[in-house]
């Protein structure tokens, strides 16, 4: 039976059919590890899918460092003109897009349709075209010692770069590093998740369709010892990789023996920081809904809120209506926001914070209590709260809807606390007042600080992170930066 919200899209249940690699512009078999894809809203096995072998590992790396001298030696105009192609043929396959993402991540469709799959490609992926234009040179003049010179400082293309991504956002995740790399100049092989490699596989037909010259973009499938050859391998320049800190770590030591350098866009355990004289009434609601969406399988969830002891109590009153409108089920049905978890042992890890922290003396304050589907991995979301600074559930990022509060006396403490883990992706600052509340912001280490809830991820700010959030930033023109090296030239006058 259908409810009325319930969307009717034709195409509600269609996943990729292509299961072929894209090596060197042709598709390739694959002949490595066999992954099952799951609907993790129905628990259905969706797919299975055939890895590389490390050889083809190899052969995706050769592929790329033959296109990149021709890729490279195009004008920026050039590049811009075939990205756009791509965002075109991206754009006229959103309807399979969006299907490809929700069924294999899990995504509630209201929020999928803007943020997985519009944002991607007509403002980042055309962003990134236009940056391709851009002449970087910095013409530095004269200099007169021992002799009279003068200097230019050019920017070249790195070379091949390996774009390894996480699960929650395939296509997103992807367009933010090739996007970048191929208006730079970039040749690329890119590595999704095995958890969610649909729609990177159906992506590469859509790349040959797009006629991007071959081995320009490459794309393979596997799990760590593919990504460990990849990252690792000597063909590689640059490694760009969005995923957990663990992994970010094993992928800084992997790419050491090389020196090669990396961007490396990892999790965190954001802070909401509610300062003395906010109208909480306003802003419960929002908080709430924002930690929770996609499930907390979100990079800059803000599931760390700092509130201050003033408003304490009457904001979790607030918090009570945010709970009543979290609607936790199948991500067809326009009132679902809160999808499942990727994987049963992701649930269970999630399930795991919960029970723990409460077994520690701490305690749910607010939660959902209808029950959940009979199928799918969904957890029900919970404020936990009476709970120490240094505990797990504050300190790590679960990354399912599971937020903590702790309160906090005087805005010194606050920034302490917001200071006091080990990551630092992002902040939120709720303050009336504008001169406070940027003071407070340029205090808190994190690579992106919103005021009163910012607004929408742009194409040209910065994204990344401090500490264990991160090394490097991914969009807009310091994104671009992380594909291109620098050259100075000087010569006698
Ligand atoms: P993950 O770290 O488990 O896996 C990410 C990717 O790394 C996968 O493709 C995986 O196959 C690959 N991998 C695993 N071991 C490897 C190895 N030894 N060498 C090379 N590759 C290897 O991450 P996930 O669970 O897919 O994604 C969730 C994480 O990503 C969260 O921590 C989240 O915060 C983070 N994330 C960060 C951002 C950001 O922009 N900062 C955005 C989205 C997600």
């Amino acid at each position: 039976m259908t409810t009325s919200t319930e969307v009717q899209n034709p195409l509600k249940h269609w996943v990729p059919e292509t299961r072929t690699l894209l090596i060197g512009g042709k598709p390739v078999e694959p002949a490595g590890e066999t992954w099952d894809v799951y609907n993790p809203a129905t628990e259905a096995a969706i797919a299975s899918v055939g890895g590389a072998s490390l050889t083809q590992v190899d052969d995706a790396v050769a592929a790329a460092r033959r296109a990149f001298p021709a890729w490279a030696g195009l004008s920026g105009a050039e590049r811009s003109t075939y990205i756009h192609r791509l965002a075109d043929v991206l754009e006229k396959a959103a309807d399979r897009l969006l299907p490809s993402i929700v069924n294999e991540v899990g995504t509630p469709v209201s929020l999928a349709e803007y943020l997985q799959v519009k944002m991607a490609v007509d403002e980042h992926l055309r962003w990134a075209a236009e940056a391709a234009k851009l002449d970087r040179t910095v013409h530095l003049g004269e200099f007169d010692k021992p002799h009279p010179t003068m200097s230019d400082v050019v920017h070249q293309p790195v070379g091949v770069v390996a774009a390894i991504t996480g699960y929650n956002y395939p296509l997103n995740l992807a367009i933010f590093k090739f996007g970048a790399a191929l208006a730079a100049g970039c040749t690329v092989v890119l590595l999704p998740s095995p958890r969610t490699p649909l729609t990177t596989l159906f992506l590469g037909d859509l790349i040959r369709e797009a006629g991007l010259p071959a081995g320009v973009m490459n794309v393979i499938i596997g799990g760590a010892d593919v990504g460990q050859q990849l990252s690792s391998h000597r063909g590689v320049d640059r490694v760009s990789f969005t995923g957990s800190d663990g992994v970010g770590a094993k992928i800084m030591e992997q790419a050491a023996a090389n020196l090669t350098g990396v961007t490396l866009e990892l999790g965190g355990k954001s802070p909401s920081i509610v300062l003395p004289g906010v109208d909480v009434q306003k802003i419960a609601v929002e908080m709430h809904l924002r930690w929770a969406r996609n499930g907390g399988q979100g990079c800059a969830a803000l599931a760390r809120l700092l509130v201050h002891d003033s408003v304490y109590e009457e904001f979790l009153e607030a918090g009570a209506s945010a709970f009543d409108q979290m609607v936790v089920g199948d991500p067809w049905d326009r009132k679902t926001n809160i999808g499942p978890m990727i994987r049963p042992d992701h649930q269970a890890r999630v399930r795991g914070f919960i029970d723990a922290s409460v077994a520690e003396g701490g305690t749910k304050l607010l939660e959902v209590t209808k029950p959940i589907p009979d199928k799918g991995w969904y957890v029900n979301p919970v404020l936990l709260g009476n709970l120490p600074h240094s505990a797990r559930a504050v300190q790590e990022e679960i990354f399912g809807p599971v937020a903590v509060i702790v309160p906090f006396k005087d805005t010194q403490e606050a920034i302490r606390l917001a200071n006091d883990t080990a990551y630092g992706l992002a902040a939120n600052v709720w303050c009336d007042d504008p001169t406070e509340a940027r003071r407070v912001a340029e205090q808190v280490r994190a690579g992106t600080v919103w005021i009163n809830g910012g607004g929408a991820m742009r194409p040209d700010a910065p994204f990344g992170g401090y500490g264990r959030s991160g090394v490097g930033r991914e969009l807009g023109e310091w994104g671009m930066r992380e594909y291109l090296e620098v050259k100075h030239i000087q010569w006698r006058i």
